[in-house]
Parts: C-alpha cells; structure tokens; sequence
C-alpha cells in the first residue's frame, strides 16, 4: 500500500572543484503515522542531505538530485510545482535542526516568531498568534510560557531551546517530523529529556518522525524501525529490537561495539577502524570493504545489493549466513 512519506531511489550528487561527490546512492525508506523510523550513519553517510531533499532545502553546498522519487500521500515531492511544496513544508512536514540557535532568528522574540508564522501561514492576528505561541511553549513543557515569549534565542539554554525549535516545528501541526540530531548539542541529562519529549508529541500527534543520529545509544527506546546508513546506501534496515539483538550487517555490528556500555565503564571504545569513505571516490564494491573485518575478496569485486531476509534487509555479501547464525 501507499506510505505516508516514501523515499524511493533517491540519488543526490554535488558537484565540486574537485569532482561529483556521490552523496545519496539509491536511498529508499519509508514512513507512516505513529511511528518513528532512526536513520543512523557517521557525518557524510548521507542521513542529512536525504532529509534536506525532502524538505526541499538541498541548496547549499551545490546538490543536485539525479534520481528517484519523494512522495508524500503519493504526490512526488520533486516534481511537484513550487507553490504546493512549500506548503508540503511545515504542515506536511516538519524540521527539528540540531542547532536551533542559527535555526531561530537571534533579533525576534521566539513569541514575536512564532506568531508570525500563524499570521502568515494562517492568516491570524498577531494577538490569537501569540495566545498560540504560549500554548505551543506549553506543550513543550517550558515552564512560564507567558512570559518566555517575549524571551530572545539567546536567553534560553541549549535544552529549552530546542524546545522552542520543536514547538515551532510543531506550530502548523504536521504529520511528519523529521528531527536531525536534535540533542547532539545538549548534555547527556537535556539530551534525554529532549528525546522523551519528542516520543511523547509523537505519540500523543500520532505523527511520523524521522530520528536522524550518528548514536546508536540515543535511538533504542525510541525508534520502531531503524535504517543505517553507509557512503549514500542504507546498509540494514530492521526493527530496532532485531537490530540490536542480532545486527546483520558488520558496519552496524561495529557500530554496536562502539557503544559505551555501562559494565565496563573506563574501558576505552571500541571506535570503528579507519575513516569514512571520501564521496569524491567511493570504494569499490561494498564501499565497506575498507574497513570491514569480514571483508574478502569479492568484497572489493562487487556491490553487495540491499536483500530481503525476512522482515529485515541487509546488503552484505555475506548476509544470509549473518541473519542464518545463532
Ligand atoms: Fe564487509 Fe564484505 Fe559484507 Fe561489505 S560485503 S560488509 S566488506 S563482508
Ligand atoms: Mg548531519
């Protein structure tokens, strides 16, 4: 059946002074209403840049999509006229960004910017707009939302300004609400507090979310699905409980390794070996094989393709036996 927002085959490529950097490489995923679907990969793995193309806002630095398909209640997003899309931004679909202080406007009071956003998308007066404003900060459980409104960006603290990001986020009621990192800036106590947050709105707006993190640890109670990304690919893709019992690609093997676990506190990471690939020019074959400890010699020869097994999917060459094991 149809999705309530279906990436299908999406190919993002930015060209450069110094080449084409492959930046998405046939990404599908999908999201419905009630549910929240993690997208996890290291900076340039592409999680961003596929949520900055369906938000439309693939600008800067010089993207340029060469192929697939956004939908959004099945209308392609891409080839959509410009007046629809924008209106797709903000009541369809929705952005929470992982810096809310260049996000927001530093000169406005967030009430004065919250209240321009009903009167100019909703025609209100700038009095019913501000009434929508404290409700809104409300919501977000920032305590004195009546006065707080007339508060600038810079008076909140990193926590309670995501908070107002998320409330503007919120302002339009979307049914879809991608957040990219939204707690990487906070500390460990706010980041968690920002999450629990999220899943409730999510859950009381039976709204989609999109959770886009390069931290395994923060998407586990939150996530029903999770995608993981690799140089542009989805590598695996599973329900998060599958995932984290039995991973069944080795990058997200390795990504599970890396994780601080709380019985061996002190003991040092274990960090993925090696770096990310350069997009300027992708390994060959699994664009893993570099840095994979099952790697052999096919790996370098051919693609491995995202297959099918059972309700999870996996693009290792090896990944029958990986879902086959104990
Ligand atoms: Fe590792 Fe090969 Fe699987 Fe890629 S295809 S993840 S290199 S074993
Ligand atoms: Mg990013």
């Amino acid at each position: 059946g149809q999705h309530l927002l279906e990436v299908e085959n999406l190919h993002v490529e930015f060209r450069t002074r110094d080449g084409v950097a492959k930046v998405i490489n046939g990404v599908s995923y999908h999201v419905d209403a009630g549910e929240t679907l993690a997208v996890l990969g290291e900076s340039g793995s592409g999680k961003s840049v596929t949520a900055q193309t369906i938000m439309g806002i693939l600008d800067t630095p010089p993207g340029f999509v060469t192929g697939g398909a956004i939908r959004f209640r099945g209308k392609d997003l891409l080839t959509m006229p410009k007046d629809e899309r924008r209106l797709v931004r903000g009541e369809g679909i929705s952005m929470v960004f992982q810096d809310a202080l260049s996000a927001l406007n530093p000169v406005f009071t967030v009430g004065f910017q919250i209240a321009e956003l009903f009167r100019k998308r909703r025609g209100m007066s700038r009095a019913d707009g501000r009434k929508r404003a404290i409700e809104l900060l409300d919501q977000v459980k920032i305590p004195a939302a009546a006065t707080r409104i007339n508060d600038y960006p810079h008076q909140f603290s990193g926590g309670m300004r995501q908070r107002v990001m998320i409330a503007m986020s919120l302002a339009l009621d979307p049914e879809i609400l991608i957040a990219d990192e939204p707690t990487t800036a906070l500390d460990v106590t706010v980041q968690a507090q920002i999450m629990d947050l999220l899943a409730e709105i999510r859950r009381e707006r039976n709204m989609g979310m999109i959770l886009i993190t390069h931290d395994l640890g923060v998407v586990a109670d939150v996530a029903d699905r999770i995608a993981v990304m690799y140089a542009g690919r989805i590598v695996e893709q599973a329900d998060v409980h599958s995932l984290y019992a039995k991973p069944c690609h080795p990058y997200t093997m390795a990504l599970l390794d890396s994780l601080p676990r709380l019985d061996l506190k002190g003991q040092e990471l274990n960090t993925i070996k090696g770096l990310p690939p350069n997009l300027l020019r992708i390994p060959s074959g699994c664009a893993f094989h570099p840095r994979c400890r099952m790697a052999r010699d096919i790996c370098s020869a051919e693609r491995p393709a995202l297959i099918q097994l059972g309700d999870r999917a996996s693009a290792c060459h090896f990944a029958e036996e990986l879902v086959g094991r104990e």
